[in-house]
């Protein structure tokens, strides 16, 4: 289909954007998850207001332990980083299998987040690793954790006249393993059902523990169930957890899976996202 007709606006600068969105208009990055929108008229904005060009919106910087990450950073641009890599090389290995070369060149981190596709691979590790995503608007800005940004399918805690402008990511804990295991949808890539994991240990003992899912359910979420493994060694307890991680999780039904062949992938996911995560700690 033809997108229904709208103006096009290419921002300036940032303070030109977030005086045009609002009521009726679309932001666009790299347009990757909004083009088919636009053409299948789920979209039907009066404006598009591109920020797809924003310095001011890209980059990778280190702060205070942490980095910060620019909303309209492409994927291929997170791959380049080399700091990034050694802090967080959970985040490089996500986005190494995000998409194709062309979704990754053009796609950006902000854009993949602010559309929040259920089965969308990076906010589990958003998740996990507790980033905070910075908000802005023409009056002003604020800070929404990543727990508490993902509120249903294609649904966040943004407003329509605010933009995703920077994901802030804090200093890993000291002795941290990351991990993530997915098995994805053959066509798309995106995950059937995919888990995240941190786990930091102390002395043999785990003194940190995180799950988060994706694909599983209408939003990703972490799993309280982690916790169990902090005061452990793990080992024996990483089945037990993966399972209790998805019991009572109302899993999504499509035609790819079922919704009780998407819970087992789910456990699966888990239970290896959590085993290599212990070992990279170790
Ligand atoms: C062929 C293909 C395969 C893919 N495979 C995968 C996969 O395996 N795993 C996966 O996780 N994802 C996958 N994706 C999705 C991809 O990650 C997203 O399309 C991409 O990250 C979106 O970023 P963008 O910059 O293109 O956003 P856009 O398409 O420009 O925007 C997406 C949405 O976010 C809004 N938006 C964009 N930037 C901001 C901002 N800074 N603040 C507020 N709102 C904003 C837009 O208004 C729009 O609603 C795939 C996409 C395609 C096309």
């Amino acid at each position: 289909m033809i997108p229904t007709s709208f103006e096009y606006l290419r921002a300036k600068n940032l303070k030109d954007a977030l005086k045009a969105i609002g009521k009726n208009t679309k932001v666009i990055a790299g347009g990757h998850s909004l083009l088919p929108l636009l053409r299948f008229r789920l979209a039907q904005p009066d404006t598009l207001v591109d920020i797809g060009q924003l310095q001011e919106l890209k980059g990778i910087k280190q702060a205070g332990g942490g980095m910060k990450i620019g909303a309209a950073t492409t994927y291929r641009e997170l791959l380049e980083s080399r700091e990034l890599g050694t802090l967080y090389p959970l985040i490089a290995e996500v986005t190494e299998h995000i998409g194709d070369l062309q979704v990754r060149n053009a796609g950006t981190i902000g854009g993949g987040l602010a559309h929040a596709d259920p089965a969308a691979d990076m906010p589990p590790v958003m998740l996990v690793l507790d980033a905070t995503f910075l908000l802005q608007s023409k009056g002003g800005k604020r800070s929404v954790a990543a727990r508490k940004f993902f509120k249903g399918p294609f649904t966040t805690a943004m407003k329509p006249n605010e933009l995703l402008t920077e994901i802030q990511l804090p200093a890993p804990p000291k002795g941290a393993g990351m991990a993530y295991a997915s098995f994805e949808q053959a066509a798309s890539g995106y995950a059937l059902a995919g888990a995240a994991a941190l786990i930091a240990i102390a002395k043999g003992m785990i003194t940190r523990a995180e799950l988060a899912f994706t694909g599983l359910a209408d939003t990703p979420f972490l799993a309280p169930a982690a916790a169990k493994l902090v005061g452990t060694s793990g080992d024996e307890l990483i089945s037990q957890v993966a399972a209790a991680a998805v019991a009572g999780v109302e899993a999504n039904d499509d035609i790819h899976a079922g919704p009780e062949y998407r819970t087992h992938l789910a456990t699966v996911a888990a239970r290896r996202a959590l085993t290599q995560a212990l070992e990279r700690a170790r």
